[in-house]
Parts: structure tokens; C-alpha cells; sequence
């Protein structure tokens, strides 16, 4: 796609090469779910996703690895990149948030962070910005 697409007042612009590295990685681990993080420059624009280690031992769920997000982080700042929320990925064909999701720990910060979920069986991939238990679907824009 163009730059000319990545325009939209009121949508997330996620770079083309974030959304093949994270179906990349999502299918790289099957059959467990994939995760990572998300950076980018402004609030609106995700131009990196590193992947994190998943330490869950539930196919259907996911904990990313303390260390490997610790790390994760850091190379967001060596970057010179904001760190804005998270990825993982549903074996499945629903992008939905299941309750583990909405309930997760992880989520319990206080700042309102994007979460992309995307889904293996139909490539759908969501972006939601999310705050504790309160998830609302953005727009994305794939540019
Ligand atoms: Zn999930």
C-alpha cells in the first residue's frame, strides 16, 4: 500500500510489516498462541512488534515471559520507539477477546494500551484499545 492509506482521523495505522510479522509468528506457533509487544513513534502509528517468549502451558491461552518482555522493552527504547501496547494471537478464527484476555493480570495497568488480537484460521486481525477490563474495538489501517 501507499502512504497516501495510511491517513484516517480515527483509526490505528499499523505498518504492513508489523501485521506480516505477527501472522508470521502466530503461525510459527501454533499450536500455541503467539504474543509480543508493540511500539511505535506516535499513539496512532505501530511501526514494530518484537515477539516475547509464551510461557503458558495452555495452548489456548498466553503469559508472556517476564524476562523476554523486560527485554523486549528495552530494545523499544534503544529504538527510540513508545512502547503501545501488546499482540497475541487465537489458534482459532476469532479475533474476539475471550474473558481470559479481559481478566488476564497483564492487563491490570492503569494505562490505556492497544491490543491487537489476531487470528490464525481467518487471518482477521483487531485492534483494540484497552484499559483493565474495558476493550473497544479501533479501526486499523494497514499501511
Ligand atoms: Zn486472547
Amino acid at each position: 500500500m501507499t502512504t497516501a492509506a495510511c491517513t484516517g482521523p480515527n483509526a490505528v495505522m499499523i505498518a504492513s510489516a508489523v501485521r506480516h510479522r505477527i501472522a508470521d509468528a502466530a503461525t510459527e506457533a501454533l499450536p500455541a498462541e503467539a504474543c509480543g509487544v508493540l511500539g511505535g513513534r506516535g499513539p496512532g502509528l505501530v511501526t514494530a512488534a518484537i515477539p516475547v517468549a509464551n510461557r503458558s502451558l495452555d495452548p489456548r491461552r498466553f503469559r508472556m515471559c517476564p524476562q523476554g518482555l523486560m527485554h523486549a522493552e528495552l530494545a523499544l527504547q534503544r529504538a527510540r520507539l513508545n512502547l503501545l501496547g501488546y499482540y497475541h494471537s487465537h489458534a482459532g478464527a476469532s479475533a474476539l477477546p475471550s474473558d481470559a484476555d479481559r481478566h488476564g493480570v497483564f492487563w491490570g495497568e492503569s494505562a490505556t494500551r492497544l491490543n491487537i488480537v489476531f487470528a490464525v484460521q481467518s487471518g482477521d486481525l483487531i485492534v483494540f484499545s484497552a484499559k483493565g477490563l474495558y476493550w473497544r474495538q479501533v479501526s486499523a489501517i494497514i499501511c
